[in-house]
């Protein structure tokens, strides 16, 4: 059935992949259908939605996407949703997440906020996304270029971003780099945001009994990702 699944997907994929463009809306609003189709077929395992979501980057970042977001989409998803995975992305305006995994409505739960970092609200909301509603995987997304990581590096402070970016800090004194340990230095920003995704990941587990359990049980997988502003591309950790 598994292989089935993805004989199915991976059909869709090259099929839409080598067009540059839908002849028609209605072609766009059948391949919507279709994918959403797979994506909710059950059993999805949390390795079947690290594949889609690697599928669907590499669409994004090919700029061939599917039309996932339409009329029939949303009609498709009126009466309830159930999303095939749960992302914690970085607020920044360069990282649309649904677009990057070329996922739609109904496809994704999302939680961000700046340094793509953790409290008892977030880890709240991805324990609603995994336990209550099923979702298969969390991907901590974090990214080059991220103000958020800098500022804590360079010690910025400045009303509640003060308090923010002190939950950056661990990671920042984790890397253990020497020479320039400032926001001039790109391999030591690039070294503590990998880090700051990795903290942020042992954080969740830590604080979250919920989440933690659904890990080792194997019911859910946790991935770091490294979004690149440049390319589109995902990296997963
Ligand atoms: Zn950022």
């Amino acid at each position: 059935m598994k292989k089935l699944v993805f004989i199915f997907i991976t059909t869709i994929s090259l099929s839409f992949s080598s067009k540059t463009s839908y002849k028609t809306d209605d072609a766009a609003a059948r391949s919507s259908k279709a994918l959403h189709s797979v994506i909710t077929a059950k059993p999805m395992t949390p390795d079947s939605v690290i594949a889609l979501l690697k599928s669907g980057n590499r669409r994004f970042y090919a700029f061939k996407p599917l039309v996932m977001n339409d009329s029939l989409r949303i009609r498709l998803t009126a009466n309830g949703q159930r999303p095939i995975g749960a992302v914690l992305s970085c607020l920044d305006s360069r990282v649309p997440v649904e677009p990057v995994f070329n996922m739609g409505i109904g496809d994704l739960f999302v939680a961000r906020v700046a340094g793509n970092i953790g409290n008892e609200d977030i880890w709240g909301s991805l324990e609603f996304a995994c336990y209550v509603m099923g979702a298969k995987v969390i991907v901590v997304l974090g990214h080059e270029g991220c103000g958020a990581i800098e500022s804590a590096i360079d010690n910025v402070k400045l009303g509640n971003i003060t308090a923010m970016l002190a939950k950056i800090k661990p990671a920042v004194d984790a890397v253990k780099m020497p020479g320039d340990r400032t926001s001039r230095n790109r391999k030591f920003v690039h070294a503590v945001m990998v880090k700051n995704v990795e903290l942020t990941i042992k954080k969740m587990r830590k604080d979250s009994p919920i989440i933690d359990k659904l890990v080792k049980e194997k019911k859910i997988k946790i991935v770091g990702g490294i979004y690149d502003v440049a390319t589109g591309k995902v990296t997963f950790l």
